[in-house]
């Protein structure tokens, strides 16, 4: 029959996709993912923490500048207050001197908080890089396991992969580009046969339009289901 050689094809070629499969929905490949995703945790924490203490060391360095300032404009002060007698004009100095003491206060009481969220960014820090250790040696141990299964899987391919460069040399080029349009758009089987007595597509079972039909007369005959569009052959 014309269409042996794409059938047996489609056949064993149905036998690699199902390897695939396997491989794709396998153990090692979802631990595999698993540790990649404990890993890049990990290192974006690690990173994030990194971010954050350098930004909070630099605001931490504004805060010592401005309390430099601060504290040279108090000095200035010094001795001001003591040659006043009127207490109005000592109370305006006071008020000023308050105002900058509130100041330094306050932005001794930023510079420490940021002090302790710096301490206990180490603390995460040393926590995650030891997690992100872990999950080193995790990612690397599922990686040897996926090569080993994959590597299993390796010989059944290539006997596979050699019977379907065997068979593909009966197959007639026009019929093998069909198939591997449908193939690479994941519409297999590819060739179905056609129901020629209900007039139907073999694969999806819609009704098979007269301009379809009227292609599909005699053995041999093929045309594409408009419908799915996978290829009906007459046997
Ligand atoms: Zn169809």
């Amino acid at each position: 029959m014309k269409f042996d050689a794409i059938l047996e094809y489609q056949r064993v070629d149905q036998e690699l996709i199902n390897l695939e499969n396997e491989a794709t929905s396998s153990k090692e490949i979802a631990a595999l993912y698993s540790a990649k995703k404990t890993l890049d945790t990990a290192t974006g924490t690690i990173g994030k923490l990194s971010q954050e203490a350098s930004e909070i060391l630099a605001n931490q360095a504004k805060i010592q500048e401005k309390i430099t300032a601060l504290k040279a404009k108090l000095d200035e002060f010094d001795g001001i207050v003591d040659g006043i007698e009127a207490v109005s004009e000592a109370d305006y100095y006071l008020k000023q001197i308050d105002a900058i003491v509130s100041e330094i206060v306050a932005l001794e009481k930023e510079s420490s908080k940021d002090m302790s969220r710096v301490d206990g960014i180490t603390n995460e820090y040393k926590k995650t890089w030891e997690a992100g250790i872990k999950a080193s040696d995790g990612y690397k141990q599922a990686k040897l396991a996926y090569d080993k299964y994959m590597a299993s899987m390796q010989p059944k391919a290539l006997e596979i992969k050699a019977r379907l460069n065997e068979l593909r040399k009966d197959v007639p080029d026009p019929i093998f580009n069909a198939y591997k349009t449908l193939r690479d758009g994941k519409k297999l089987p590819a060739f179905v046969e056609y129901d020629a007595e209900k007039k139907v597509c073999g694969r999806c079972r819609m009704d098979v339009p007269n301009d379809t039909a009227g292609k599909l007369r005699q053995s041999g005959d093929y045309a594409e289901c408009p419908n799915c569009r996978r290829i009906l052959y007459m046997p």
